[in-house]
């Protein structure tokens, strides 16, 4: 057969939708790069994901481009943290006109409810922080990718459940090893509150100066009194988190005589190559911050 004649049919099987076609990834959008890192864990090669709110990004404060939109319009499915986490996304998704399937990873978990400064009841939306809770996220993201794309059902299932050894894996590590430190100083300061699940879950005490958004503003009271609180309650550490200016903690230590622990990752991962640049790596990196300060003090 002429070579022209094999291109041409070859060209042709390829626009017909061959194999070519039958490759196409599930388009998934997550709107931070936590979710995304979830979602890649349980879709695998199969998926192609993409974080609105990237490394080291503020998912409370994000304003959203058209791109973002462009990617929303383009999604198979789109991953939310929901509890009011992305106050931006409802209109995102409305100028974007998606027909992507909405998977509120969130669904399931127990909300925690904070009374803050304003008298008004706030929903904590950091329920990633425990990874108790992170087992329901990947369970509701496996069910929307089988139901966006049944064919794959069973590469999705097994992704999941080799996924959620891990995490259980990494749930009692982290219980085993806070477990050792005495209940009293097992007490953290961090920047906002980011860590309420974790403490709930692992029965450690945050204080933070910042609410549950890191757009609340923190008060010159408020300062005071975290550092009264360091001094009376003999707390061992204050911490920076990646998406925070840490000139808040600085000068937090340097008044309250705390000690300037490193950094946590509380809402968003590090760049690839980073200390956290996985659930799993967040999770133990914050981990290992935490018991140095514990033990060193
Ligand atoms: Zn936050």
């Amino acid at each position: 057969m002429a070579r022209w004649l094999l291109a041409f049919m070859a060209l042709a099987w390829a626009v017909a939708g061959g194999p070519a076609a039958a490759e196409e990834k599930i388009h998934v959008v997550a709107t931070f790069s936590i979710l995304a890192d979830l979602a890649k864990n349980v879709g695998g090669d199969r998926i192609e994901v993409t974080p609105l709110v990237g490394a080291d990004g503020d998912v409370h404060a994000y304003t959203p481009s058209p791109a973002d939109a462009k990617r929303l319009a383009d999604a198979n499915v789109v991953v939310l943290n929901g509890l009011g986490l992305e106050g931006w996304m409802e209109r995102l998704v409305k100028a974007s006109g998606t027909k992507a399937a909405m998977a509120v990873a969130s669904t399931g978990v127990k909300p925690r409810q904070m009374d803050e400064d304003d008298g008004r009841p706030h929903t904590d939306p950091h329920a990633w922080q425990s990874v108790a809770n992170a087992k329901i996220y990947v369970a509701n993201i496996r069910d929307a990718l089988v139901k966006a794309d049944p064919s794959a059902k069973s590469t999705y299932e097994t992704n999941a459940s080799s996924y959620l050894s891990r995490l259980d894996a990494m749930d009692k590590e982290i219980t085993q090893s806070l477990a050792a430190i005495p209940a009293e100083r097992r007490k953290i300061i961090t920047t906002h509150d980011a860590f309420g699940y974790f403490g709930a879950a692992y029965r450690v005490q945050f204080i933070a100066p910042q609410g549950v958004s890191t757009e609340t503003e923190v008060s010159a009271r408020d300062v005071a009194r975290i550092i009264r609180q360091i001094k009376t309650q003999k707390i061992p550490a204050v911490f920076m988190e990646n998406i925070s200016d840490p000139r808040l903690m600085e000068r937090i230590a340097k008044e309250s005589g705390a000690k300037l622990g490193g950094k946590v990752y509380s809402d968003a991962l590090s760049p690839t190559g980073g200390p956290a640049a996985t659930y799993i790596d967040m999770m133990r990196n914050n981990l290992r911050e935490f018991l140095g300060a514990f033990k060193t003090s």
